[in-house]
């Protein structure tokens, strides 16, 4: 998607580790406008899916959910990262390492939102190595639902996440994927 790769090329910064902030417009401060493209971006790419649910994963992955589940017309059900007393009853839980906080955490989705008629598409921020969307995908298919697919903002096409989905099977459609950040800032994309 030509508007991500120009948005990264202006207010993306590359950090130390391999990591890429986007606070500008994604992370922190959030560019609806933008949100509505991807929105629709998903919508062309996953609406022949008969999807009856998007699934992300807090917090991030919120903002993109949301606007997106407006074209789609279904709910959006977002994975908690910590125990919390208004989560009553059964949930299904996955373990997942965090890219960028460097340690393991719990995910969970109670088991009142997602059954086996449900028909899923994932959406998430990034895609690194894999780890956020593997616990996604755990959690949703502990439910008997169908995972259509997965709808990223960035790949990060050097990291081994992408790869390994797609071997699985998924269908993962990235709106931008970087194939190369050097320290000095330059970016590569790979072409779509
Ligand atoms: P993974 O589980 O695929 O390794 O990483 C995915 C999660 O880590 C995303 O949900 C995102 O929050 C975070 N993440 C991974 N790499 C980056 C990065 O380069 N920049 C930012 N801002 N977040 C990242």
């Amino acid at each position: 998607m030509q508007l991500m790769e120009e948005r990264i090329r202006k207010d993306g910064v590359v950090r130390e580790g391999n990591v890429l902030k986007v606070d500008a417009f994604l992370n922190h401060q959030m560019d609806i406008g933008l949100f509505n493209e991807m929105g629709k971006e998903f919508f062309r790419l996953f609406g022949g899916e008969n999807v009856t649910k998007i699934v992300t994963i807090e917090a991030s992955g919120i903002g993109i959910a949301c606007v997106t589940a407006q074209y789609f017309g279904v709910p959006v059900v977002f994975a908690k990262k910590s125990e919390s007393k208004n989560l009553d009853g059964d949930v299904y839980t996955s373990s997942v390492a965090s890219f960028t906080h460097n340690k393991v955490y719990d995910i969970r989705i109670s088991k009142k939102y997602l059954d086996e008629h449900d028909r899923i598409l994932l959406i998430d921020d990034f895609l690194a190595k894999g780890n956020a969307l593997l616990g996604l995908l755990d959690v949703c298919q502990q439910s008997g639902a169908v995972v259509v697919g997965a709808g990223i903002a960035i790949e990060k096409g050097f990291q081994e996440g992408g790869q390994l989905l797609r071997k699985r099977g998924l269908r993962v459609e990235s709106l931008a994927i970087v194939d190369r950040m050097d320290s000095g800032g330059a970016l590569t994309f790979r072409p779509q």
